[in-house]
């Protein structure tokens, strides 16, 4: 059975409940991962945990090699990747402590690297959809199982940061339709779907974002503190969530790569086909 792959956010460094087999540091040819990955069970499944800012939480948003990340998944055999996200909250109804599942983003970011690809080997994968809705519908229904308060589907705005939105900024997210807004899903998502995972996230609200006027300002200490309070949630949900597995893989994921390739056969780089050979192999034998 393919492994099931979590991302932890900020507050999430580990699992509590992961019965950790072992630690597996790796170098990748984009460089280093955010920390070793923890290779253990959960419910007998195989899990592969990462701390996304790194144990000690070292790196910030703008810092974390989201290429090394999910290429280090790739190779630990990790086919479904679920992200836990802080978020602030667009929208009254989604207070803190609400479980979102966004099936939309918007890309605020400026300065990452969004794709596997690039010169020798130019790719278009389709994105219209950018989270698996199989996995989606599965962390709801754990979500439900544990009567989270949970919403399934909706935009998650991700800017590039460190710093928090101006009220200017916060007020026009809203009129755009954007009901979260965090600094991480971007390119995370979009590099689970060049790597032909299933991916979805759970972006847990720790706050109202700057437009809310009875908040005060966010801060860094208030999301910390909130967060804390999410993380033991996520971890049941979490383990609601490969209780479910193994699933039928009856999404596109897998096949995303299919037809995305335009650079013609006899131009493609092979220096770029031997780096990326554990995400484009079975495409180039
Ligand atoms: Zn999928």
């Amino acid at each position: 059975m393919p492994r099931i792959g979590i991302i932890g956010g900020s507050g999430l460094y580990n699992m509590n409940d992961l019965n950790i087999i072992d630690y597996r540091k790796l170098e990748t040819p984009f460089g280093d991962p955010s920390d070793s990955y923890m290779i253990g069970t959960l419910e007998d499944k195989e899990v592969v945990f990462l701390a996304r800012h790194g144990r000690g939480h070292i790196l910030p948003p703008s810092d974390i090699n989201y290429r090394a990340n999910i290429y280090g998944f790739k190779v630990l055999g990790v086919e479904w990747l679920i992200g836990v996200s802080a978020v602030g909250s667009m929208r009254k109804e989604l207070k803190p402590t609400y479980i979102v599942l966004p099936d939309q983003f918007y890309d605020l970011t400026k300065k990452r690297v969004s794709t596997f690809f690039g010169k020798g080997l130019a790719v278009h994968i389709a994105f219209a959809d950018p989270v698996c809705n199989l996995l989606n519908e599965v962390i709801y229904q754990a979500a439900l199982k544990i009567t989270a308060d949970v919403r399934k589907g909706g935009t998650y705005l991700c800017i590039e940061g460190p710093q928090f939105s101006t009220k200017a900024e916060s007020f026009i997210y809203r009129n755009w339709g954007i009901d979260i807004i965090g600094m991480t899903n971007m390119p995370e998502a979009k590099l689970a779907r060049e790597a032909e995972m299933c991916y979805s996230t759970i972006a847990m609200v720790t706050d109202y974002d700057v437009w809310h006027e009875t908040e005060a300002s966010v801060s860094v200490d208030q999301v910390v503190k909130t967060f804390a309070q999410n993380i033991a949630t996520a971890q049941q949900v979490l383990r609601e969530v490969v209780k479910l597995f193994p699933l039928e893989r009856n999404c596109h994921c897998h096949d995303a790569l299919n037809g995305a390739f335009i650079t013609s056969k006899e131009f493609c780089s092979n220096e770029m086909i031997r780096i990326l050979k554990p995400i484009v192999g079975k495409y180039f034998t």
